[in-house]
């Protein structure tokens, strides 16, 4: 092969991965956003452990949703409060 075909071929390689990584920044530029609702880490009232939202467990009182890391917190906090 001719070496300015290389040459070319090079610069075209070049370009082609500029416009691939190009356009790959920006999708991940859009993907930084706030995660969704159910991932909000939650604090345990009773050991005070920050909780994902999704993997908690929940109790309603009084109108208010407490989250707990475990049953056990859980537990806990039912027989603190009456
Ligand atoms: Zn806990």
């Amino acid at each position: 092969m001719h070496p300015i075909r290389i040459l070319i071929l090079a610069i075209l390689f070049y370009i082609l991965y500029r416009v691939i990584f190009g356009g790959k920044k920006k999708v991940s530029g859009k993907t930084e956003q706030l995660p969704p609702n159910e991932d909000v880490l939650m604090e345990d009232p009773v050991c005070h452990t920050y909780v994902p939202m999704s993997s908690s467990l929940k109790t309603e009182k009084d109108g208010k949703i407490y989250y707990f890391c475990s049953q056990k917190c859980c537990d806990a906090f039912k027989e603190e409060q009456p």
